[in-house]
């Protein structure tokens, strides 16, 4: 244990990579080891993207192009993903195809891919915990990608400093087709593929989004000028510089104003009472608890109960479980 944070605070990526195995297994006796570990990383910060976008505007195409750009500035950059679909398909969104080709050969980056067969409480801790660790491995760039299915868009929201939507050029109509809590999380919408044939509906695009970002909630810790809609082309490098300085320009406002921290302090906290509900709920998952909650069950059903009262009967059997009572 020694051992492997000593290499992974150096930044080896292989330790790095050790370490993300074992806070993601399941095994009791690993999870000590995990939650130990995370606990002894020593307190660096990297600056956490999220990037959310529906499959096909060019994710990869964005991640391998920024994230090459970024370590030309001499930053190292790690990128994690949150896909919980890849659970149902049994593939992973980073290790199926050959993505990001150049970068996942970068000594500067630090590709992670989804594990498969995992539901989305588990990606979240596993995304979450992984973040922690690369950034004690040195790396000062985080990226953490989502397809956007289900929760997985709020759930990295809650993990990230900054929050990127990632758009296609498409007529007004589809302009809709955005939710509108996604777009209230989102810091910076980048309208991608801005080349060729496309560049004039991008632009239309990019227009159109400024309007609906005006018409949200601003959020009042942040300038005028956020939230905010650029054109970019991952496939030509078009805007990337331009947008990078637009996240490093809201990421410092917000630390010269105390957001920063405060953000992250909230996230923390919330993080903490979704671990505490995992673990309460993963109680009511062993064999004792299990026949109880089954007796209960039937009971209700059954009419001889009311749900409230069985309730408060196997909330007592939870609290003698513990050796404590309630009285
Ligand atoms: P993902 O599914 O969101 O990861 O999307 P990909 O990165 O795999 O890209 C989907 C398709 O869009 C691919 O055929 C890319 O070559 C293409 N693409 C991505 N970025 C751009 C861009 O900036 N301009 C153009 N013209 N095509 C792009």
């Amino acid at each position: 244990m020694t051992e492997l944070l000593d290499s992974l605070t150096k930044g080896n990526r292989r330790a790095l990579s050790r370490a993300i195995t074992l806070i993601e297994s399941t095994r009791p006796d690993h999870r000590e080891q995990a939650v130990e570990l995370l606990s002894q990383l020593p307190p660096r910060q990297a600056l956490r993207i999220g990037m959310s976008g529906t499959p096909g505007v060019g994710k990869s195409t964005f991640i391998e192009a920024f994230g090459m750009m970024l370590t030309e500035q001499g930053h190292r950059v790690a990128v994690l993903a949150v896909d919980p679909s890849s659970a149902r398909s049994g593939g992973s969104i980073l290790g199926d195809k050959t993505r990001m080709e150049l970068l996942s050969r970068n000594p500067m980056a630090f590709i992670r891919p989804t594990p498969s067969s995992a539901e989305l409480g588990g990606v979240a801790r596993r995304t979450r915990e992984s973040i922690r660790l690369c950034e004690a491995a040195g790396y000062d760039v985080v990226l953490i990608e989502t397809v956007g299915v289900g929760q997985s868009e709020t759930l990295v929201a809650e993990m990230s400093d900054l929050f990127i939507l990632l758009l296609a050029p498409a007529g007004g109509d589809e302009l809709q087709g955005v939710k509108r809590g996604i777009m209230e999380m989102a810091d910076l919408v980048l309208v991608n593929k801005a080349d060729g044939d496309l560049l004039a509906t991008a632009r239309r695009t990019c227009a159109d989004y400024a309007g609906a970002l005006r018409l949200l909630r601003k959020r009042p810790q942040d300038p005028e000028r956020f939230p905010k809609a650029l054109t970019v082309s991952a496939a030509t490098g078009e805007g990337l510089r331009k947008a990078w300085d637009e996240m490093q320009q809201l990421a410092d406002w917000r630390r010269e104003n105390g957001h920063f921290e405060a953000t992250r302090s909230a996230q923390a906290r919330h993080w903490f009472m979704a671990e505490l509900r995992a673990g309460l709920l993963a109680r009511l998952d062993q064999p004792e608890i299990k026949a109880e909650l089954q007796q209960l069950g039937d009971a209700v059903a059954a009419g001889d109960m009311t749900p409230g009262l069985a309730a408060m009967r196997m909330l007592d059997h939870l609290n003698r479980g513990q050796g404590g009572s309630r009285e």
